[in-house]
């Protein structure tokens, strides 16, 4: 049996720029271009690039919250993309998402407990006093007290908040959970009690997770591999120890010149990338790294580099490794 969880194969997120008085398409936010990647069972994948790079919307568009333009969601080994809308809100209770901004993504209105047991409703399992002790089990399982469940959102703290969020998330017990930048809103002092949380609550069910964020040191503490993304396409995948200790991408030594080494004895060169990260409408010609790489040479401004095997599941784009043409799954 494969270990296989999750397969993505040539993923495309494109939206349509509309212009003039008839709004016709004249170009496309090509937001996710040609992504791909597989998680195993019981991994944490992490996901990083900067703002804009599509890293939330391909964890959005794995979960169908947006439709593919192109390509392939294998999960389980069935095309996501294929399902009907009522296979879909079956397949759905398997794939989670936590948000990043965990006031934002819950109703205000109602309480903790109601906000828990809506997805069991809306999914209608269990009866209703079924459904209570759920809610009161898993608020036990987030570190939340059940007392609170009559209260609001607004009367928690922010970290509490994202326990509410991941507790909605686990109550139709999922097998994967995309966790979309679930500390980036929280207070530093707190963002290792959420991590470790997600950490424990894997090891007890068996979770599988695609966790995006923004900054490596974050993806450093719960990852098992990690895939950096850059204007929409992958540019380097890696075991977390090999991608930290032997970045082989500009891009990727960049980002990881910016974490702070623990060691005040040890210092690491920053390496500071001029100007802004370019439109996804508009990117730059070959690889679209070029503008802002220090190592960019001729042929990186016409020809856009291919995911190339490293060994030992290490993948990059860049043609300061080019071999041979191939691309990595
Ligand atoms: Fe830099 Fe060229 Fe490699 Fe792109 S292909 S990352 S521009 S060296």
């Amino acid at each position: 049996m494969s270990d296989t969880l999750l397969e993505v194969q040539g993923l495309k997120k494109y939206f349509p720029i509309r212009g003039g008085i008839l709004r016709r398409v004249v170009g496309h936010v090509k937001a996710v271009d040609d992504v791909s990647f597989s998680v195993k069972k019981g991994e944490t994948f992490g996901l990083v690039g900067e703002s804009g790079c599509g890293k939330s919307t391909t964890g959005r568009t794995i979960l169908r919250l947006l439709e593919p333009t192109e390509g392939k969601v294998l999960f389980d080994g069935v095309d996501v993309a294929s399902l009907s809308t009522r296979q879909m809100q079956k397949t759905r209770r398997d794939l989670q998402m936590v948000f990043q901004d965990p006031f934002a993504s819950l109703n205000p209105q109602m309480t903790v407990g109601e906000l828990i047991e809506e997805p069991m409703k809306v999914h209608n399992l269990y009866s209703p006093e079924e459904r209570k002790k759920k809610v009161i089990e898993l608020m036990e399982t987030v570190g939340l007290d059940p007392v609170y469940q009559q209260r609001y959102p607004h009367e928690f703290s922010g970290g509490q908040r994202q326990r509410i969020g991941i507790a909605r998330a686990l109550s139709l017990k999922p097998k994967l959970i995309i966790a979309d930048e679930p500390v980036s809103a929280l207070d530093v002092s707190i963002h290792s009690q959420v991590l470790n949380l997600l950490q424990d609550l894997q090891k007890e069910f068996g979770l599988t997770y695609i966790f995006i964020a923004h900054d490596l040191s974050v993806v450093k503490h719960i990852s098992d591999r990690v895939g950096v993304m850059y204007l929409g396409r992958m540019v380097e995948i890696a075991p977390k120890n090999e991608l930290y200790n032997n970045p082989a991408h500009p891009y990727t030594e960049a980002l990881l010149s910016a974490v702070p080494i623990p060691n005040p004895r040890l210092k690491r060169e920053r390496i500071v990338l001029q100007g802004d990260v370019p439109s996804p409408a508009n990117p730059p010609s070959g690889c679209a790294f070029h503008p802002r790489c220090p190592k960019a040479f001729d042929r990186c401004k016409v020809e856009r580099p291919q995911l190339q095997d490293m060994g030992n599941g290490h993948y990059v784009a860049c043609h300061l490794f080019a071999n041979e043409e191939s691309k990595a799954v």
